[in-house]
């Protein structure tokens, strides 16, 4: 069997390597439910290996390299991801059950983040900043925080990644990234393309492991500076803890309870589509997830009516065929856990409106799309990351009523206002305690654009301008221009 299996190798030090023990797993297709893939099976000794060159490249070649020569790598590498896009996009499917035709769109647009970033690279300015006393002169550096870690969960782990990295390249920073080990492959293939755009040796390294201690040993590893992490909030907490005690900065892309709240004067058949859209794209696997339907009690059975008929067309099956809209849940422990919620949901009073059950008829880990009513803000569907493709639908009658019921949980990643009133839409997307409102959208991102989390969602932003400043430090200089000695027991 072993044999059948494509082999993936990590990348330390400019080099393909196996794990120092020898030992690998496997990955497998949730949608064959089969073993595809052996992956090196690193430990904590691999994390050591991957900081030492991170370090090391650190203070080599890639350190005195200018913005402008880290742009051009990046660009480089920019163009190696739209040339890799199919063979990349069929790892992800493979691995995590994602449609083809999702991502294969998600790595065609990929590029953009490192030609986007490689265009911030070269204009990392410091300021000049008036002194007080005209004796000094006084300005700042923006100097790359040093090695990153970048951990990544295993939905869209290549999107998730190139958030983290792509910044932190541009800042001059150096990484060591560790995927999950439910999705490790596609960043194997991706680190193959590191050395193909040129980059130095230790620039980028890629560590995989079965055990989660992977992760815990490289979020708290004394050689890193930076941690950024996406993942459940839960984890999250565990990496700001190993992080803290390196008193290190942390960026971290959290779970979400996305709230799509929709007035009784919106276009319901708009609506409706955002919501599909929102819940059932990528079988709800998204950290954005529009998971909570907050609807005007007066359009609540029209909505829920057009979305479940929708829901009931939605085709589900082999996530390579184009024609397919929704794949199986990514993995084994997933699938059980969206499955326990349902059980919960309908133990506590909820109504099923469509699905509510596994697929099992195709094999795989699949379960329908699903529509729940009866539910309310106590409800644990409604409280808790589901992280599938299962929507709970409850209703308002004031305005006031739909801000509190979408401020209510404990997340505030992402939500969405849908109404024809355009003062409406403002006063209600700036009520929403999110770091995302898409008004009569749903689940639209871009490099140049910011995206994090409020609350339990996350802590700092990836993307825009501003991202690449997180991985930097803000240093500033005084230069003494009068050559006059000064009162050594005063201050300034
Ligand atoms: P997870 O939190 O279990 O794991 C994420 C990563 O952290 C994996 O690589 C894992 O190996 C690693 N890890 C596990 N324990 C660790 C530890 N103690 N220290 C350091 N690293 C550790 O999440 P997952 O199951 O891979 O992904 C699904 C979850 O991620 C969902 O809850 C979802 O909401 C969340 N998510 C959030 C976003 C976002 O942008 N906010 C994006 C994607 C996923």
């Amino acid at each position: 069997m072993t044999e059948q299996l494509e082999q993936f190798r990590m990348l330390i030090e400019g080099k393909a390597v196996d794990a120092i023990s020898g030992r690998t797993f496997e990955s497998e297709n949730p949608f064959t439910g089969q073993p595809w893939a052996l992956i090196p099976d690193g430990g904590p000794e691999d994390v050591d290996a991957a900081v030492q060159a991170a370090r090391g490249a650190l203070d080599g070649e890639w350190g005195t390299m200018t913005g402008f020569g880290r742009a051009r790598l990046m660009r480089l590498l920019g163009d190696l991801i739209t040339v890799n896009a199919d063979r990349l996009a069929r790892l992800e499917v493979n691995d995590s059950g994602k449609l083809y035709r999702e991502m294969i769109g998600q790595l065609n647009g990929l590029g953009g983040w490192y030609q986007y970033y490689a265009g911030l690279a070269d204009k990392l300015e410091g300021r000049q900043i008036p002194s007080p006393n005209p004796n000094y002169l006084v300005y700042t550096r923006r100097e790359p925080v040093g090695v990153v870690a970048a951990i990544t969960p295993w939905n869209s782990p290549l999107l998730l990644m190139t958030w983290k990295l792509a910044p932190a390249l541009a800042a001059g920073c150096t990484v060591v990234i560790k995927p999950s080990e439910h999705a490790p492959a596609s960043t194997l293939g991706f680190a193959e393309l590191i050395e193909q755009a040129g980059f130095p040796p230790g620039v980028v390294n890629v560590v995989t492991g079965s055990s989660r201690e992977t992760g815990a040993a490289l979020a708290g590893h004394p050689g890193v500076d930076k941690v950024a992490f996406t993942g459940s909030t839960a984890t999250g907490r565990a990496v700001a803890h190993a992080a803290a005690e390196n008193l290190n900065p942390v960026t971290l892309e959290l779970g979400g309870k996305s709230p799509q709240v929709v007035f009784a004067d919106a276009d319901l058949a708009a609506a409706a589509n955002g919501v599909v859209a929102g819940v059932f794209a990528a079988t709800g696997q998204t950290c954005m997830a529009g998971s909570r339907l907050v609807v005007h009690a007066d359009v609540h059975d029209e909505l829920v009516r057009l979305v479940a008929e929708r829901a009931s067309r939605i085709k589900l099956g082999d996530p390579n065929d184009p024609e397919t809209e929704m794949g199986p849940v990514a993995n084994g422990p997933q699938y059980r856990k969206v499955l326990g919620y349902l059980e919960t949901a309908k133990a506590e009073g909820a109504t099923v409106a469509y699905g509510g059950v596994a697929d099992s008829g195709l094999g795989g880990y699949f379960v329908q799309p699903t529509v729940l009513t009866g539910v309310g803000p106590a409800s644990t569907v409604v409280r808790e990351e589901v992280f599938g493709p299962v929507l709970s639908a409850y209703t308002f009658t004031t305005e006031d009523e739909a801000v509190k019921l979408a401020n209510d949980p404990p997340y505030g990643l992402a939500g969405s206002v849908w109404t024809n009133d355009v003062r409406r839409a403002h006063r209600v997307a700036a009520r929403i305690k999110a770091g995302t409102v898409w008004i009569n959208a749903y689940r639209v991102v871009a490099p140049s654009v910011p995206f994090g989390g409020y609350k339990s969602s996350g802590l700092g932003r990836e993307n825009g301008v501003d991202a690449v400043n997180a991985y930097t430090e803000n240093k500033s200089v005084w230069v003494e221009l009068s050559g006059q000695t000064r009162d050594p027991f005063t201050l300034g």
